[in-house]
Formats: structure tokens, sequence, C-alpha cells
């Protein structure tokens, strides 16, 4: 089977609310939906999200410029990602190349599970299984966040993640409670810094909220500083974790190599896609670590469910406006029953409707 075409449209997908973080509000999400067409008629579908509506149009036209590079060959996204990526050597394969290079890694792994009418996970040689979710809430304040935990929990979810790293400890910790006030004692409540604290001020704040039940604390420093987030890890019993910002799977082997042992969260797309993910995935369970995921809920189900030391899925439902079926929860968990491929497939309606 030969690769064919690539079909690519930008969309701005307005949130349900918008989502405050400490670096900015995100109103919409900006994403490069792409389709692979191959020469037998299947095609493969991903989602590259771009954070901001200024590297859209870049992404989109990287993807473009990289499409002559992909067509004619055979459908083989793993020896494919090498060639690409041996290809973007000089030029560096992370920011918007890499970027790029996951949206085309994800959409030909997509292509090849649907040609064989399976689950992504089953293409990959796992077998289904439960996999947690928890939802996010942003930078919202003690009321807020506690009204959005609430939600969550509604929605059955097993954990919630607040966004901390106020002007004060105390006020992350006013957050931290009043959301566990909000959820009771049943569910995991984790808490994510967004790279926001120094390492001195990370020391001090992180032991203060070690007596608060923490499931994690998710990136309290510079995601590439693993020096300093393995040392804060030996100073407090909170299990730490990061991944998200790593760019593929030197930044993780860069991270073992520091000593982060206990847990790992790669972003499928900041991972180096589906082929990226399952090197990382190695790597995490040669070493024991956890692996939680970063969203893009519909790949991250089944890469999860590949995964042998998966932990926990980050979910969420920004882009469900432009699919057509959405991952599906049930009781808190991800269910993949019956989905073929990723699951993702685009809402051609929503996508003309949503265009930028
Ligand atoms: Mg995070």
């Amino acid at each position: 089977m030969k690769i064919l075409s690539f079909d690519i449209r930008s969309v701005l997908v307005p949130l349900p609310e918008p989502h405050r973080t400490a670096s900015g509000v995100i109103e919409a999400s900006p994403l490069v939906l792409l389709s692979v067409l191959t020469d037998e008629g299947t095609r493969g579908h991903s989602i590259t999200f771009t954070y901001t509506p200024a590297a859209l149009k870049p992404t989109a036209v990287l993807m473009k410029n990289i499409e002559p590079l992909v067509t004619g060959q055979a459908l083989a996204p793993a020896a494919l990602w090498e060639r690409l990526h041996g290809r973007f050597k000089l030029l560096g394969t992370q920011g918007l190349v890499g970027m790029a290079l996951a949206g085309i890694d994800m959409a030909l792994w997509d292509a090849l599970a649907r040609s064989q009418q399976l689950p992504l996970h089953a293409l990959l040689g796992g077998e289904a299984k439960a996999v947690p979710c928890y939802g996010g809430i942003g930078h919202d304040g003690e009321a807020d966040s506690a009204r959005a935990a609430e939600r969550w929990a509604r929605q059955g979810l097993k954990g919630v993640k607040a966004k901390i790293g106020y002007p004060t400890l105390a006020e992350d910790i006013a957050v931290l409670r009043a959301i566990r006030c909000a959820v009771g004692p049943g569910l995991a409540v984790m808490a994510d810094y967004n790279q926001s604290l120094a390492p001195g001020e990370a020391r001090q704040r992180l032991q203060a909220l070690d007596s608060e039940g923490l499931q994690w604390i998710e990136e309290p420093v510079l995601a590439h500083d693993y020096a300093a987030l393995v040392q804060l890890g030996q100073r407090v019993r909170t299990p730490l974790l990061a991944g998200e910002n790593w760019w593929g799977p030197l930044d993780f082997r860069h991270a073992f190599n520091a000593g982060v042992r206990d847990q790992v969260m790669p972003n499928a797309m900041k991972g180096g896609g589906v082929t990226g993910w399952l090197a990382i995935s190695a790597m995490a369970q040669v070493y024991g670590a956890g692996v939680s995921s970063h969203l893009w809920p519909e790949v991250s189900a089944q890469l999860l469910t590949a995964t042998p030391t998966a932990r926990w899925l980050e979910y969420a439902d920004w882009w469900n406006p432009i699919l057509k079926n959405p991952l599906r929860l049930r009781e808190g968990l991800a269910d993949t029953e019956g989905v073929i491929a990723s699951g993702i497939e685009f809402d051609n309606d929503a996508a003309r409707a949503y265009a930028a």
C-alpha cells in the first residue's frame, strides 16, 4: 500500500470555556487536521495542536512541504519516521518541524490500523485494558476550580488536576483544599505548576504540599531542568512528573539519564507521534516508570492501552466539536471498545465552520 496524498485543513475550535494557564489564556484550539490517503482508498487522520494561532499556518505549510517526501512511499510509518527525522537532522526536529512530522506519523499509523480494521492498540500488539481518566482544571482560583472539579466528578472521572502556581503558597493550598472538598476523598487530585517555579521556591512549596495527599505534582520547574526535577524528587514524598514538553525520545533519554524514574507524561505530538511514543514507552518499561498522557485523548487512549506501564489518561473535550466519534468514557475509564484505528474521523461540516 502506497501513500497517495495529504489533505490538510486548519481550524480554530473555540473552547467550551477559556482555559487559563500561568502563561496566558487559551480561548480556542488552533488545529491542523491531516488526512492521508493511500492508493487502496484507506484514509488516516491526525490532529496537530499548535497551542497558538500564530503557529497554525506555518505548521500546515510545513506539512504541505513535507508531503512530496512521503507520497509514493510504502505505508510503513516507523521506517518513514526514521527517514524523515534523518532528513531534518541539520535543522533539528523540535518545534514546528517535530509537530509536523508527528502529525504525519500519527496519520500514517491511523491509516495502517484502519487498513487492517484494527484498533491502533491491537495493531501495536496490545490488548484492551482499563485506563483511568482525569480532567484538567485551569488557573481559575478557589471557587471556579472547585466548581470545575465537581463537574468532572459528576462525569465519573477518577481524578482532577488543578493548575496552581498562584502568587503565594497559601493560595495554592487553598485551591487544592477547595477541590478536595468538592470531590471528596475518593478521587485522585493532581497539581500542575506548568514550569512556573525556580528550584529554591519549588522545594519550599512542594515540601509544604506533601501533606495534601496529591497523586502527583507536575512540572514544578523548567521542563528541561532534569537535574532540578530529580533533586526535588529526592526531597519531597509526593511523586513528581514531567514530559509534556519533552521533544521526542531523545529528551526522555536525557530525563532517564538524569535519574527520572517514577513516572513520565509524554505528549503524543511533542513525543514524536506514535513511533516516538513507542520508543518512550519502551524506555519507561525498562526503567519501570509509569506513563500518563497529555491531551490527544483519542490517540493517547490507544497508546496507553498498548503501554506496559500505563497509568492515567488526561481527558479533555476541547476537540470534540470537530470529531465524529470523540473518545467515550465509561465509569471514568477510557472506552476503546469497537474503536477502529485511533477513532479519529473529522466532522467535515464542523471543520468547514471552524476553518481558519
Ligand atoms: Mg501539565
